[in-house]
């Protein structure tokens, strides 16, 4: 069990502490720090101190523990104004499986401001429970007051498995959840399994540039924690007739944060959001120069897709590199993908490869893209855009 103290020989007295603590659960008497009931042992006030005066010794779990008191699969479902976002349904879909294998209950971890229209989405699409935590500072994702939440919520209720998406806020609060309650993380997983005998969970993610599959365990600490790109799992059918609870736990919302979440802008405008596109026309170096990249953005235009792009066009500064497709880009599985000038570097592969259809277009017949295309077209993108436009045109 972890623990906090002050060592009073050491503590001068100085209320650095009193600041960093989000919960407000340090005082200073007498010129000494005291912890009060309210700490939720989050560790935050650790750093604080100059003078090394707090003592704070982490839950330290091992083979000794007992693990058996970790039951459950969780998800955490993020969600935008109420609705529940679709790498969350994802994450049920495989959650689902991973809970049916282990014969436990599915939940998901729903936290915002009134966020509650979206828990019966997230039953109809397999959660026997939802945890809804509801309160007005929650209203938009920060990762410190979502951490303390999440991190309370786990040592309250003891799940074995976490499944989290890698967006942009996963990718920030995963780490720091795992962190908090020293547990480990595997990132951008593209197989979970439950081990036959052991129980425990197989983490398959891509290793050395996609080039080996590596299968990753967590035997002694819990939960098992692991990051799943959109698009990568597949969401069950909705049941609307599904029952399930919502369970409302008490928990301590932090009540200041050093981060500030400042009116939130979508400075992508009109764009079409890559990880949910169902079309998207993708850029790459065969392009030839940027000025004519407005062939891709006039067909994108004309089949209401998003714009993707390789990390080559990305690198030369031809456009933003939050269109980047692949290993170290975005992850997209939309219905269909043009490829236009791109080689098909296994990179770029790796995160476009489970789209549907695969149309490419590239003047080498050789190029390795063709050896995944669906559909392969020979020949100069500067040519093959302009007529595919004026047919799509006429035709939708
Ligand atoms: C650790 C690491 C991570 C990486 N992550 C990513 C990633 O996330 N995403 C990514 O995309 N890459 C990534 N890369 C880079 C990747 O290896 C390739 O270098 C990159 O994908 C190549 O981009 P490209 O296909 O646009 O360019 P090129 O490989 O240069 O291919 C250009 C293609 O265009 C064709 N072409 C030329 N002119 C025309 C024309 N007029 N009409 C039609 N076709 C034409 C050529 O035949 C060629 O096949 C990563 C690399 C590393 C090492
Ligand atoms: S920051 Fe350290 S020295 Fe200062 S009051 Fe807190 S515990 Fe004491
Ligand atoms: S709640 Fe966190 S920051 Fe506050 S005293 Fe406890 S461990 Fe320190």
């Amino acid at each position: 069990m972890a623990s906090i103290r002050i060592i009073p020989e050491k503590c001068v007295g100085c209320k650095l502490c009193v600041a960093s603590c989000p919960f407000g659960a340090i005082k200073v008497v007498n010129k000494k720090a005291v912890i009060m009931d309210n700490c939720t042992l989050c560790g935050a006030c650790v750093s604080s101190c100059k003078f090394f005066a707090i003592d704070f010794i982490k839950d330290e779990m091992g083979p000794s523990v007992d693990l058996s008191a970790y039951k459950g699969v969780w998800i955490f479902a993020e969600q935008k104004e109420s609705i529940a976002s679709n790498v969350a349904l994802e994450l049920l879909g495989e959650g689902r499986k991973l809970a049916d294998k282990l014969g436990v209950e599915l939940s998901a971890v729903l936290i915002g401001e009134k966020p509650d229209s979206a828990a019966q989405v997230l039953i109809a699409h397999g959660a026997d429970n939802v945890y809804v935590v509801d309160d007005p500072t929650l209203r938009d994702f920060n990762d410190e007051s979502y951490t303390d939440v999440f991190a309370q919520l786990i040592r309250t209720y003891k799940p074995e498995i976490v499944l989290m998406g890698a967006t942009a806020y996963g990718r920030s609060l995963a780490p720091r959840v795992a962190s908090r309650i020293g547990t480990g993380l595997t990132a951008d997983c593209t197989g979970l399994q439950i081990d036959d005998e052991s129980k425990i969970l197989m983490q398959t993610r891509p290793a050395f540039g996609g080039n080996l599959m590596a299968t990753i365990i967590c035997p002694n600490h819990r939960p098992q924690m692991s990051s799943v790109r959109p698009k990568v799992m597949k969401p069950i059918p909705a049941d609307p007739s599904r029952k399930g609870n919502i369970i409302r736990p008490e928990i301590n919302i932090p009540a200041v944060t050093s981060t500030k979440v400042t009116p939130v802008t979508d400075n992508n405008g009109k764009m079409v959001n890559l990880a949910e596109a169902d079309i998207i026309v993708s850029c790459g170096r065969g392009m030839g120069d940027p000025k004519n990249l407005k062939l891709v953005e006039e067909l994108a235009e004309v089949l209401g897709a998003g714009i993707g792009a390789s990390r080559a066009v990305v690198d030369s500064g031809w456009i933003e590199y939050n269109h980047q497709v692949g290993q170290t880009g975005k992850t997209v599985g939309p219905k269909v993908y043009f490829a236009c000038g791109i080689s098909g570097a296994v990179q770029h592969l790796a995160g476009m490869s489970s789209s549907d259809t695969i149309i490419a277009i590239n003047k080498d017949p050789d190029a390795p893209i063709f050896k995944i295309a669906t559909f392969g077209i020979v020949g100069d993108a500067l040519e093959v855009l302009p007529a595919l436009i004026k047919e799509f045109r006429e035709r939708l």
